[in-house]
């Protein structure tokens, strides 16, 4: 058995990371989650020999990314992290819903100890790909010493998960912190802390009894030219119980959406505002008025973060 807290487990759940094409040369049109979670890991040579177990929870391209697997997730990490010799958790995750993961992560498990969600753009079979260093990566950063909270090891850097976002939907840099920025730096093998771990949340744990079926509706209307309140109202009616508005520039709000939104907050109906911007957030207005405001989490974090509140009252 490994010595106290030296072992690594990689729990696999898809993505481009486990991905093949039969395509010579292909960076798309792949098959998404086609590998388990060993067959990551073998083809790094480097992590031979590094005590690591693996468990292949999923095999899903995350855009079909569910919340039946978000709670087992969260559960499989839990338990993981109570066994005394385990130092961390790695996840490998396709990038899409990376950040809604990392968040239900973030809001639903105490990690204490690192959980290091990671990913890839280019597929396991692409000439070069960048899965196996982003893997070797998280393994290292879920083995570091000190470490905690829930990571995203990606492209050379490290980033708070609950403050990362997709920002490109090919660059193999496809990955922003937002205002907050990076982490930490991969510099030659050595970890550069450029701050403090992330604060350990788990506040919205009491999630993880509630059966899935039981999770209320959240969804996410976008403002834009032309909106219309119908979008809103029709999803109030077909049960949603708390809205996010993506809004334009700081959050603001088409008066059409506007309007059906107050109607629907008059019904009990939660509204959230965040912003559609590709990066930064929705600085408070101080208007007695305005929305709830969804702060620095995307459009899609937010709807995390709103189900949650709504299912624990956290
Ligand atoms: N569609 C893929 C997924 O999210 C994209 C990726 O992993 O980069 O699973």
């Amino acid at each position: 058995m490994p010595s106290a807290s030296s072992l690594v487990v990689v729990i696999g759940t898809g993505g481009t990371i486990a991905g093949t094409s039969a395509r010579p040369g292909a960076h798309l049109g792949y098959q998404a989650g086609a590998l388990a979670a060993q067959a990551l890991v073998d083809a790094v040579p480097a992590l031979a020999g590094r005590p690591l177990q693996t468990h292949s929870l999923a095999q899903l391209d995350s855009c079909d990314m569910d919340h039946a697997t978000w709670l087992a997730l969260a559960q499989a990490v839990t338990a993981q992290l109570a066994r005394p010799e385990v130092a961390g958790v790695v996840v490998t995750h396709g990038t899409d819903t990376l950040e809604e993961t990392a968040t239900f992560l973030h809001r639903t498990v105490a990690a204490s100890k690192p959980v290091v969600l990671t990913a890839a753009m280019r597929p396991a079979t692409a000439p070069s790909p960048d899965g196996p260093q982003n893997l070797l990566d998280a393994v290292t950063m879920a083995a570091t010493p000190g470490a905690r909270g829930v990571l995203l090891a990606f492209g050379g850097a490290v980033y708070a998960g609950a403050e990362a976002r997709k920002v490109h939907g090919y660059r193999v840099d496809a990955f922003s912190g937002g205002d907050a920025g990076a982490l930490a730096l991969w510099q030659d093998g050595r970890l550069r802390l450029l701050r403090e771990w992330p604060a350990v949340d788990g506040g919205a744990a009491a999630a993880l009894a509630v059966p899935v079926a039981e999770w209320p509706l959240v969804d996410i209307v976008t403002s834009h030219a032309g909106a219309r309140g119908a979008a809103l109202q029709a999803l109030v009616a077909a049960g949603a119980r708390g809205i996010v508005i993506a809004g334009t520039g700081n959050g603001s709000v088409h008066r059409e959406l506007l309007a059906a939104a107050r109607a629907a907050q008059a019904q009990g109906v939660q509204v959230w505002r965040a912003s559609r911007c590709v990066d930064g957030g929705v600085v408070d207005s101080g208007s007695p008025d305005a929305l709830v405001n969804a702060g620095d989490a995307t459009p899609a974090q937010a709807r995390v973060r709103l189900m949650l509140a709504l299912a624990t009252g956290a």
